[in-house]
């Protein structure tokens, strides 16, 4: 979307890929960052930004990659949004909130990160911020399970800043929202100084954890999708339970007899265990992965034939 205002009187962009969902693709999602940046040292020079707000817009392209990554198709639609103009006003974010509330769009969610990845101390002592508005209970609760389930983080949820990052204006629109933040305020804040070097990628990637975790409890395990020829597999491969605990069943149908190959992604992509490769005959099929000592998490199980690829979302719980 393109806008201009009074203050930025030049034309911004607020950025957006949407993601369709597949069985409430009214139902909108949304994963959002400004991407603008500022220094407040002398206007006129570069603002570099890395934490403020680099390290949100990570988020919101990292979390795009890996679903893309594995062809995660959503029950409702998720949309990955980067603001701007936020440091003048929160002006990008009031102006997609106002369209959107102008044109109804049903926003169920909205997931902002803003300044993610300041944190000198070790990994015991890593807290996230969890800012919350008064009308986003279940994004809170579903924030707080998730933070404790799949990520190492501590929490502590608080409104301090919930009125000055762009998740406000969804709020201030009448939608749920959250904002996820650093618990030490960056030194080099609106700063010549705010650069990668200083940032903390480690502690940022397992804040990034929570909003990819509310997504996908929330919008189920995604659906099978075929990427290639669709004659192999039968499209009701699925795995139960799931979340589980050490042990998933996965069962895949094959249609013609073929050569199956069946392994295990972690959320990074990179593959963790082959769990069988066989000469399959037609009719439903089922294996167990046992996750041994993987971490609790998401990964991907892909089911592939020389003609059909599937993948189906995990989720180890503690
Ligand atoms: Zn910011």
């Amino acid at each position: 979307t393109l806008f201009r205002s009074n203050i930025t009187t030049t034309w911004q962009y607020n950025v957006e890929l949407t993601l369709k969902g597949h069985t409430y693709p009214e139902r909108v999602y949304i994963l959002g960052a400004h991407h603008d940046a500022i220094n407040w040292d002398n206007p006129m020079v570069n603002a570099p930004g890395a934490d403020d707000n680099g390290s949100g817009v990570a988020a919101v392209l990292e979390i795009a990659r890996v679903l893309a990554k594995f062809h995660y198709i959503p029950e409702s639609t998720i949309r990955f949004v980067t603001f701007s103009a936020e440091e003048l006003g929160l002006i990008g974010a009031y102006h997609y909130a106002k369209n959107a509330h102008e044109s109804e769009t049903n926003i169920v969610m909205m997931l902002n990160s803003d300044m993610i990845s300041n944190c000198p101390v070790g990994e015991d002592e890593w807290i996230v911020q969890l800012h919350t508005y008064p009308n986003s209970q279940h994004v809170t609760d579903l924030a707080k399970e998730i933070t404790t389930r799949f990520t190492e983080l501590d929490f502590v949820e608080t409104d301090r800043y919930s009125n000055a990052t762009d998740s406000y204006p969804f709020f201030d629109f009448g939608y749920p929202a959250i904002f996820f933040h650093e618990n030490i305020f960056s030194p080099n804040y609106h700063s010549g100084q705010d650069l990668v070097v200083n940032t903390n990628k480690h502690y940022a990637a397992e804040i990034i954890r929570i909003p990819l975790g509310m997504l996908i409890k929330e919008n189920k395990y995604g659906f099978p999708v075929k990427t290639m020829d669709f004659n192999t597999l039968n499209e009701a491969s699925k795995a139960f339970p799931n979340p589980f605990d050490k042990k998933a069943t996965i069962s895949f149908t094959v249609e013609k007899p073929a050569h199956v190959h069946i392994s295990i992604f972690n959320a990074e992509g990179t593959m963790v265990e082959v769990v069988d490769q066989a000469f399959f005959q037609t009719g439903q099929h089922a294996i167990t992965w046992d996750s041994k000592d993987n971490n609790p998490g998401l990964y991907f199980c892909r089911i592939l034939t020389n003609t059909s690829e599937q993948f189906i979302t995990l989720i180890k719980q503690h």
